[in-house]
Parts: C-alpha cells; sequence; structure tokens
C-alpha cells in the first residue's frame, strides 16, 4: 500500500496544522510520524519542563489518534536515520511537514529533501508558523527589513491583502489505521517537571495595551510556549483579533520580524548584527553573572525577574527587558552569556525572539535600542511595580538584611558602559 508521511515538527495539533491538511487530503493514506530528535534532547536537563509539555502534546494527539483507529508513530534517534528506516517498510509517496526557519533545522531539512528525492520521495513543505514568511516582507528592492515600523507596514498591507483560512476540521478516517503504544517518558530518558506551562489566556485582550507593561498584573496572554511548539495555530489567534487590538497584533508581528531577521541573517546566532561592536571589552565576571542568574543582584526588579524565571519558566517582558540591560550595560557582560541562560530556562524559548530582543536590548542588533539607553532598575521599579507587588511576591527576604546590598553602583556601571561603547562608535 502506498502512502504518506505527516511528520509532526513544532506544530503539535491536529486542528488548522496546514502540511498535515494537505496530507489529508493527498488522497493517501497518512502515516503520522513524531522523532524525538537525539541532537536536540542531548542538550536539555532530565526533567525539562518544555520537553514535558511537548510529551503531553503528543500523547493527548496519540489518545484522538487511538479513539479514531489511528496511533502517532513516535520515534526516536537522529531525523535523517530514522526517515532512512522508515523508508524500508513504507511505500512512501511524499513526506508532508511545515517549515522550520532555524539554521538547524534548515540544514536538517535540506539533508532529508536530499535522501528523499533519492528514493524517489517526494518533500511537501509548508509556511504554517508565521502569516507572512522568508521573502514575503522585503523592501522594493528585494532586500530584507532590517527596521520594524516599515516592515509591519508593508505586513499590514499584505495581510489587508488576504483572507485567513483556518481548517477547523479533520477528517480522520484518511490516517492509516494501525496501533502503536506511546512511549513511557522515563523510556526516552525524562523525567517529570515540577514547573508547567500556563494555558493561553487572550480574556484580557481588550486592557492589554493599558496593563502589558506591568507585571505585577500579571495580565499577558502567555502565548509565547504555545506558538513555540505550535499547540496553537497563529491564524486562529489572529483571527480572534479585533481592529482595536493594534499593539497586541504589534507584538506577533515582532515574532515574524525577528524570524524573518534570522533566516536573512543567520549569522546573527552567534554574531553582532552590528559589526562595529565587534570589539566591545565584555567584562564577563563569572562571580557576577552567578549573581544574576541567581536573582541576588540587590537589584529588587532584576532579581525578582530572575526568580521568576528560575522558579517559572517565564518572565514578563518588561522585566526581561530590564534584566537583560543590567547584565549587558551594568555588568558589561557578553549579551550572548544572558541569551544563553534565557534559552536554557524560557519556557517560551524561541531562537530568533530571544536573539533578536537580546540584541535589541545590547543595541547591537537590527532597529536596536540605541546603546546609550541605560535603563536605570531603580526608576523602572517605580514606574512599572510603584507598590512592589510583582518584586514582593519573588523576593520575600525583601528589605531585610539578608536581602543583598546592590553587587554594582548605578551611576558608575552606566558611566562605564558609556565608556566601553563609545570606543567602538
Ligand atoms: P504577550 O505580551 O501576551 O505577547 C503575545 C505574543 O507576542 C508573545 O507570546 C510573542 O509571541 C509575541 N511577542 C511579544 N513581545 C515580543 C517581542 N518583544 N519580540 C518577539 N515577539 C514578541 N519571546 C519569545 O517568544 N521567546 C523568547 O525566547 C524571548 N526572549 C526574549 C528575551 C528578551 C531579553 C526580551 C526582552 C524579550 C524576549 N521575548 C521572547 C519577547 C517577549 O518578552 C515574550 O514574547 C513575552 O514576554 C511572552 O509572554 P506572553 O506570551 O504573555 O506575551
Amino acid at each position: 500500500m502506498e502512502i504518506v508521511v505527516f511528520w509532526f515538527r513544532r506544530d503539535l495539533r491536529l486542528i488548522d496544522n496546514t502540511a498535515l491538511s494537505q496530507a489529508l487530503s493527498s488522497g493517501y493514506p497518512v502515516l503520522p510520524v513524531f522523532i524525538f530528535d537525539q541532537n536536540i534532547l542531548n542538550e536539555l536537563a532530565n526533567d525539562d519542563p518544555r520537553f514535558n509539555f511537548i510529551y503531553q502534546n503528543l500523547k493527548s494527539i496519540h489518545q484522538k489518534l487511538s479513539k479514531n483507529g489511528s496511533s502517532l508513530l513516535c520515534k526516536h534517534g537522529d531525523p535523517i536515520e530514522v526517515f532512512q528506516s522508515l523508508l524500508k517498510p513504507y511505500k512512501i509517496k511524499k513526506v508532508f511537514f511545515n517549515k522550520d526557519y532555524e539554521p538547524y533545522a534548515i540544514k536538517r531539512d535540506e539533508k532529508l529533501k536530499k535522501l528523499l528525492l533519492q528514493n524517489g520521495v517526494t518533500a511537501q513543505s509548508y509556511k504554517d508558523q508565521v502569516i507572512f514568511e522568508e521573502s514575503e516582507i522585503v523592501k522594493t528592492d528585494g532586500k530584507p527589513y532590517t527596521i520594524f515600523t516599515p516592515y509591519k507596514k508593508k505586513w499590514f498591507h499584505r495581510f489587508a491583502q488576504n483572507k485567513l483560512r483556518i481548517e477547523n476540521t479533520i477528517d480522520f478516517k484518511n490516517f492509516i489505521q494501525f496501533e502503536v503504544p506511546f512511549p513511557e517518558l522515563i523510556d526516552l530518558g525524562f523525567e517529570p517537571s515540577t514547573i508547567k506551562v500556563k494555558d493561553f489566556d487572550l480574556s484580557q485582550i481588550d486592557t492589554y495595551e493599558q496593563t502589558r507593561n506591568y507585571p505585577w498584573t500579571d495580565e499577558t496572554s502567555y502565548l509565547g510556549t504555545h506558538l513555540r511548539f505550535g499547540t496553537v495555530s497563529i491564524r486562529a489567534i489572529i483571527d480572534q483579533l479585533k481592529p482595536y487590538h493594534q499593539t497586541f497584533l504589534s507584538e506577533l508581528i515582532w515574532r515574524e520580524f525577528f524570524m524573518q531577521i534570522l533566516f536573512h541573517f543567520p549569522k546573527n546566532v552567534d554574531h553582532n548584527f552590528k559589526s562595529k561592536f565587534d570589539g566591545l571589552k565584555w567584562r564577563n565576571d563569572e562571580k557576577e553573572f552567578e549573581k544574576w542568574k541567581q536573582g541576588k543582584t540587590g537589584y529588587p526588579l532584576v532579581d525578582a525577574g530572575m526568580r521568576q524565571l528560575n522558579q517559572t519558566g517565564f518572565m514578563h517582558n518588561r522585566v526581561r527587558m530590564i534584566a537583560a540591560s543590567f547584565l549587558i550595560k551594568h555588568l558589561l557582560i557578553d549579551w550572548r552569556w544572558g541569551e544563553a541562560y534565557f534559552a536554557e530556562k524560557l519556557l517560551d524559548f524561541e531562537l530568533s525572539s530571544n536573539n533578536g530582543n537580546w540584541q535589541w536590548v545590547a543595541g547591537t542588533g537590527c532597529d536596536a535600542a540605541p546603546y546609550f539607553r541605560i535603563f536605570n532598575p531603580i526608576q523602572q521599579a517605580v514606574k512599572f511595580d510603584k507598590e512592589g507587588i510583582y518584586t514582593k511576591k519573588w523576593i520575600p527576604e525583601l528589605g531585610q538584611s539578608n536581602y543583598p546590598p546592590p553587587i554594582v553602583d548605578h551611576r558608575m556601571a552606566r558611566e562605564r558602559a558609556l565608556k566601553a561603547y563609545k570606543m567602538n562608535t
């Protein structure tokens, strides 16, 4: 029997999944596959909460398929080798998957396409995780935008010309009817995590513009992790928005902006977008880095953010900016150190957004904050957490003798940072 394969990757849902819908209407029975990619898993702690989230979502997909006489075939290993092994027992006509724009994924998918081609199998990949991808939004000369505002303008212009298409149903009878067991977490080398991913919540979206900068309100959407792993479709989210939700939509466009930046400038992964800052003399003091990580800098808003991150895998956007700025400017620690720590801890870690935002704060990125904008963490706390609700929540010992004094003096650190940056301008 000839079949087609649908490969789940960062699109862990059955509804409104572009490549899956295409596979299901291909006329061939669909074998749904997920590969626990050894190359990625090797980097994770045994109790990584993101792995747990992926695992739970796959299990739920498997259960839905099982109720309809099918299964999710889970494999473990290197994706290319896994596909090599699938080519033997199955007569595969086509492999369907949604595109992933990260440098590792692009290389992996190129390798897979080559392997499939050698075996007479077609690879069909689709845009799914964004509204506009790759070079769909570019300047009139075909070059990518590196400034957000004109990118956003063009994005809106194109968006107005298109109608969102959302597939709300799924035809289960087009999956291959078969039964395989779902793997146990422990057999994959993982254990349960105490950190859980919150459901996303759009119920406060009408007041998003007024509350989004105040961490104590805790009223942002928590969509990040769900968009990262595709447990919800970006089209379904945008379809719910009203014209007065522009500020929220703008944030979603920042996400796509940074994705296209990384796609066009993959060197950004470990290089400054603005190479004039390559010679910047970082201090890179390991003891201070440790204090920053633990939330023991003596600056309450920075420390509260880092503790929220360590305990929950989440940090409010405003506090991410302040904590990142403190590390880069006050401590003169290379933004790549902070970026790597966020990548390890954030549930919503997204390479393009993390890199783009760290470089934005560092002033080394495209359309970045000017290097001389140095957040005063005390004033920021007064402005955005006036009553100290957020800081007290995360620092129970605040105001007591066991809370540490500031590890650097704000004025001195500010001058030091300006001097270091000026030498590269
Ligand atoms: P909401 O405020 O409800 O926003 C809705 C969605 O819009 C977010 O889920 C996200 O998809 C998008 N969005 C919002 N702000 C931004 C932004 N500045 N850049 C890109 N997309 C945005 N976001 C990530 O998704 N992954 C990261 O790894 C990440 N790292 C960051 C690192 C730093 C130093 C900073 C300053 C910001 C980072 N952000 C990152 C952006 C932002 O902080 C998070 O998207 C947001 O806090 C997630 O919470 P939420 O889903 O409740 O956001």
